[in-house]
Parts: C-alpha cells; sequence; structure tokens
C-alpha cells in the first residue's frame, strides 16, 4: 500500500462526464489498496473567465477580491468530483485551501505556501478510508484569513506541495498530454516522450517554454525529492494496471535516471524581447543602475550580455525580456537614460530563445559548438548566447524558431526512429 496524490488539470475536469472519468481513475487506485489526495484545478476555461469577469468589473481592481472569485473555479471541481466519487461508493470529502489549511503569503494573485497542516487528512485516511479531494490554486493567509491563489497554472504547485506534506510516495500529474516530451510535438513530430527526466532538467526545460508543469511545482519537487509523475487523465481508467508502469515521465532525482543523454530536450520561447544598451559607461554600478530599476517594475530579465570594454570607457549590455514587459521596460529605461549614461537605445521584439538542456553536458565538451555549426549551415544568425552548467541558449530571429529546434532536435539524435 502507498499514499498518492493525483492532480488533474483543467481538461481532464472539464465537464460531468470527464470529473466522472477521475472519479474512476481515483477509483482504481483506492482499489489498489492507495491512500489517495486528489488536487483538482478548474474546469478548463473557467479560470481565464473569471478573471476576465474581474477586469471587466474594474480594470485596476482589489487583488484580494480578485483571489476572492479566481479561487471559486477550483471550488466548484473539488465538490463535483467528492460528489461523482461518492456516487461510485467510495468515502471523499472536499477541501478549499482554508478548510486543509494551507498556508501561504499574502501576495494576492501570486502567494507562496508557506505550510500545510495534513494532520487531519491524514488521520482520515486510516480512520475513515476518505479519499480527500482538494482544490488547487488556493491558500490562505493566516494572520489575514483571506483567500488567496498561488498564480496561473498554480494547481501543480499545490498538488506537489500537498504530496510533500502528506509524506506521498508520488505526485501524479494527470493532464491532457501523456508526458513530457524532447520537444513541442506540434513543431517536431518526431519529438519523442521521456521516460525520466531529472528535477533540474525539468527546472530548465518548464522555465525555458516547455509548458507542462508550472516551474514552481518543479522547484518544490526538487526541494522535497517528491517525485513527480505526468501522465495522461485520456487513458481510460479501465485499461491501466495499477500495478504496472503506465507510459509517462518520472521527474526525480538525477541518481534515479537511468537515461543518460548528452541532450535531454529542446526548449523555445518566441514571446521574449531583445534590447541592447549602447555605449553606456565602463564603471562600477552601471548593470544595477539598469537592472534595479527593471526588478523594481517586476520585469524579469533573462540572457544577459555585456562586452568587455575595448576602450575602457563604454560597453554594451544585451538582454531579454519577455515580450509583454518590452514597453515597460523601455520606458523603464529610456526614462533613466541621463541617471544610465549610455548613448542609445536598440532593440527587437521578433526574436525566440532555443535552448538545449541536458545533465550529461557537465561531462561533454563541445555540445554547443555542434548547434552553432548546425545553425550556422542553415543561414540561422546567432545574436545572443548565455549558457549554464546544463544548458544553453541561443537568441534568434523568430522566424527561424521551428527550422532551428528540428534542426537541432536531429542534431542531438532525439528524433523518434
Ligand atoms: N485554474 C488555475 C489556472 O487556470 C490553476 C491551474 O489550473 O493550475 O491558472
Ligand atoms: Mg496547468
Amino acid at each position: 500500500m502507498g499514499r498518492l496524490v493525483m492532480k488533474f488539470g483543467g481538461t481532464s475536469v472539464a465537464n460531468i462526464e470527464r470529473i466522472q472519468n477521475v472519479a474512476r481513475h481515483v477509483k482504481r487506485e483506492v482499489d489498489a489498496g492507495h491512500e489517495v489526495a486528489v488536487v483538482v484545478s478548474a474546469m478548463s476555461g473557467k479560470t481565464n473567465e473569471l478573471v476576465a469577469w474581474c477586469t471587466e468589473a474594474s480594470p485596476l481592481h482589489d487583488a484580494r477580491e480578485y483571489d476572492a472569485v479566481v479561487a471559486s473555479g477550483e471550488q466548484v471541481t473539488s465538490g463535483l468530483l467528492a460528489i461523482a466519487l461518492q456516487s461510485l461508493g467510495i468515502q471523499a470529502r472536499s477541501w478549499q485551501g482554508w478548510q486543509v489549511p494551507i498556508l501561504t503569503s499574502d501576495a494576492h494573485a501570486s502567494a507562496r505556501i508557506v505550510g500545510i497542516d495534513g494532520s487531519e487528512i491524514i488521520k482520515r485516511f486510516s480512520e475513515r478510508k476518505e479519499v480527500a479531494v482538494i482544490a488547487g490554486f488556493q491558500g490562505i493567509h493566516a494572520e489575514t484569513g483571506r483567500i488567496t491563489t498561488l498564480g496561473r497554472g498554480g494547481s501543480d504547485t499545490s498538488a506537489v506541495a500537498i504530496a510533500a506534506a502528506l509524506k506521498a510516495d508520488r505526485c501524479d500529474i494527470y493532464t491532457d498530454v501523456d508526458g513530457v516530451y524532447t520537444t513541442d510535438p506540434r513543431v517536431v513530430p518526431k519529438a519523442r516522450r521521456l521516460d525520466k527526466v531529472s528535477f533540474e532538467e525539468m527546472l530548465e526545460l518548464a522555465s525555458l517554454g516547455a509548458k507542462v508543469l508550472q516551474v514552481r511545482s518543479v522547484e518544490l519537487g526538487m526541494v522535497h525529492n517528491m517525485p513527480i509523475f505526468v501522465r495522461s487523465s485520456f487513458d481510460k481508467p479501465e485499461d491501466i494496471d495499477p500495478h504496472g508502469t503506465p507510459p509517462g515521465t518520472l521527474i526525480s532525482s538525477e541518481e534515479n535516471s537511468m537515461e543518460n543523454h548528452v541532450v535531454t530536450g529542446i526548449a523555445f520561447s518566441k514571446d521574449e524581447a531583445q534590447i541592447s544598451v549602447r555605449r553606456i559607461e565602463d564603471k562600477p554600478g552601471v548593470a544595477a543602475s539598469i537592472f534595479g530599476p527593471l526588478a523594481d517594475a517586476n520585469i524579469n530579465v533573462d540572457m544577459i550580455v555585456q562586452n568587455v570594454s575595448e576602450d575602457g570607457k563604454t560597453t554594451d549590455l544585451t538582454f531579454t525580456v519577455p515580450a509583454s514587459d518590452f514597453a515597460r521596460a523601455k520606458q523603464t529605461i529610456t526614462s533613466a537614460q541621463d541617471k544610465i549614461g549610455y548613448a542609445r537605445f536598440d532593440s527587437e521584439t521578433d526574436v525566440a530563445k532555443v535552448s538545449v538542456i541536458g545533465s550529461g553536458m557537465r561531462s561533454h565538451a563541445g555540445v554547443a559548438a555542434q548547434a552553432f555549426a548546425a545553425l550556422a549551415a542553415r543561414n540561422i544568425n546567432i545574436r545572443a548566447i548565455t549558457t549554464s552548467e546544463i544548458k544553453f541558449s541561443v537568441l534568434i530571429d523568430a522566424a527561424y524558431t521551428e527550422l532551428a529546434v528540428r534542426t537541432l532536435h536531429t542534431l542531438y539524435g532525439l528524433d523518434q526512429v
């Protein structure tokens, strides 16, 4: 017997029929003798609708009330799933974030989990054989007693945090794809599903554009060493052997990772903008004078490239920001031109970042060099390059994204044969 957290995303609970399908997945695990906590998202499209209602009511609204509104989507699905489970003869009870409780910071709309008390849920596992159906995405700020939400996609994070608090053996994330792929299969039809990925690789994949999991959920999994299994909710519950190995991707610590490819996957993002600040003074404090105000404006800066100054007087600084933050970034920098002291502001918004990820890069030389040659052979110009221990990223013109991703996918032997 084991203890499982099963998380179902929006498409998996999109309507009553799908919720009944989820109930049968849960029943399968309960029948196999497991103690189960389920974490649900809102029905697909629901959160978008609720967010839009807030904006319609007033473009600038109180974040506490936004949370009160958007948390309701998960309240509905948790109750419905409990009903569907009960109708299958399974003891089940729904739990809102405040009822568990899932304690968070007071950063409304993007709160962080600070603690979860799972004792009552665990007690009910043993005393009543009761399945806990927990509303994802939401929590409560203890001091104010207000409902909070964790930011879009936050129910992944709820699930992993709950798994850690309940000391579960595994956190299963059921979604509309059957695992994590070497890259987006819509761009590269030959993309393969990965059986195993390390936390670190998944962290890079998720941060750099793969949309399967919220980045924070992977961070939490890594911190608590909680294995996360990404699998499809579209497989028929009846066809799955609860003791077998279903298709999916196991995200776990590297020691467990059997596959030792040099490159594990390729992520990309077209929502990038490049900014170059030309001829800034080469002296202590200039980088801080640019990135400080950007950080204050809550703009995430990614690739940063600074040249070694040729004359010891001025240098160029190039970096990327999310395309949606470009206008604000430009305004932040150009309005402080005198203070920063630079000659010119250049930018390009039609750019994409393509990233190659693999923990094998630690022990292999020349991985990036191969990519540069392959991209050159395709006549793709590289605007900027950054590297870290287990990944490198290139910034290219957005029009070449698909070509670059396909080229690199083949180059590193990731294509399905
Ligand atoms: N329903 C929330 C959202 O759409 C949380 C989640 O689905 O993870 O962002
Ligand atoms: Mg999601």
